[in-house]
């Protein structure tokens, strides 16, 4: 599914068959968790080919290493280099790139020397659903933030996300909305969390999400329309009173939610702020200019 024996990947200075690619059975980050990555979408827009903000993923990357003490040395520009060549050398346009920091082998629980890196990509179509998700409170919080590095994409806080994912389908619905701690509203298992509520766009402030840069791109665009938009803690109980919401993240891209706990918005979709955005977020992403898009 995600390559076949023409595919290449690069792995530890190389770029190598993927059915060739080796790994070793001891390393911490298929024990422990321990180790980083990161999900970018490739567009083929009107200029070509593009990774949409390559350089704040790899960035992100860099900094997910460096909270969790993992020893990285590729700058932003080199792994985007590479990134592109793997595009190139897979004849992708479409895709979705798959950046893995992981250790070596060492069985203890002493800081990694040595640590490789992959990168694959495979082809994941363009996909702005308009499909609307049936969402639940989730039981499943989110980890606590002074209990790991909570802004760091490590392999191992993908158990949580699991878990959440899992409980939402157990329970009949398509997708989990996840509380931190202290009962806020924090964002679901592998996306961030807008709500519209009186021509006001909300969401979470950083400090138990991961700092998408998507949601950043949103904030941007809202910035730019002159469209309010606030962050701030909520309890789940304001969104029944909220008249549309919206997931967003590079995979996700924008999902409506249509009913969270069975109760439907005041508004549809077709009238709602995310759809504004939505169309903008479609125009930066391939490269088009959204100044038609009108609030
Ligand atoms: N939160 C979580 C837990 C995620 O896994 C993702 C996907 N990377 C996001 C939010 C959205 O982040 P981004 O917009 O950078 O993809």
């Amino acid at each position: 599914m995600y390559y076949n024996d023409k595919t290449v990947l690069f792995l530890d200075g190389k770029f190598i068959k993927a059915a060739d690619a080796k790994t070793d059975l001891f390393g911490q980050t298929l024990h422990y968790g321990y180790g980083v990555f990161e999900g970018i979408r490739a567009y083929k827009t009107v200029n070509g080919v593009k990774l949409f903000k390559a350089h704040e993923h790899f960035d992100r990357l860099r900094n997910s290493a460096a909270l969790v003490g993992i020893p990285f040395q590729y700058s932003a520009e080199e792994l985007t280099q590479i990134a592109y060549q793997i595009l190139e050398r897979n004849n992708l346009t479409n895709a979705y790139i798959r950046p893995l920091v992981f250790c070596s082998p060492n069985m203890s629980l002493n800081g990694p020397k040595e640590v490789s890196l992959m990168i694959a990509a495979w082809e994941w179509g363009k996909y702005f659903s308009t499909q609307a998700l049936r969402v639940c409170v989730s039981a499943i919080q989110r980890p606590n933030p002074k209990s790991t590095k909570i802004e760091a994409k490590t392999c191992g806080h993908y158990v949580n996300s699991i878990l959440a994912t899992m409980e939402a389908k157990e329970r009949g619905f398509d997708e989990g909305l996840m509380l931190d701690g202290n009962g806020f509203v924090a964002e679901a298992p592998g996306a961030n969390f807008f709500f519209e509520k009186n021509g006001v766009l909300y969401t979470p402030p950083l400090g138990n999400i991961l700092p998408g840069i998507t949601r950043n791109t949103i904030l941007e665009i809202a910035k730019e329309l002159d469209m309010p938009v606030e962050e701030k803690l909520f309890r789940p109980e304001e969104l029944f009173e909220a008249d549309n919401a919206f997931f967003c993240g590079t995979a996700a891209e924008l999902v409506p939610i249509e009913s969270i706990e069975g109760q439907p918005f005041a508004k549809s979709w077709k009238n709602s702020m995310g759809l504004i955005v939505q169309e903008a977020y479609k125009c930066i992403v391939l490269d088009k200019s959204y100044s038609y898009v009108i609030v």
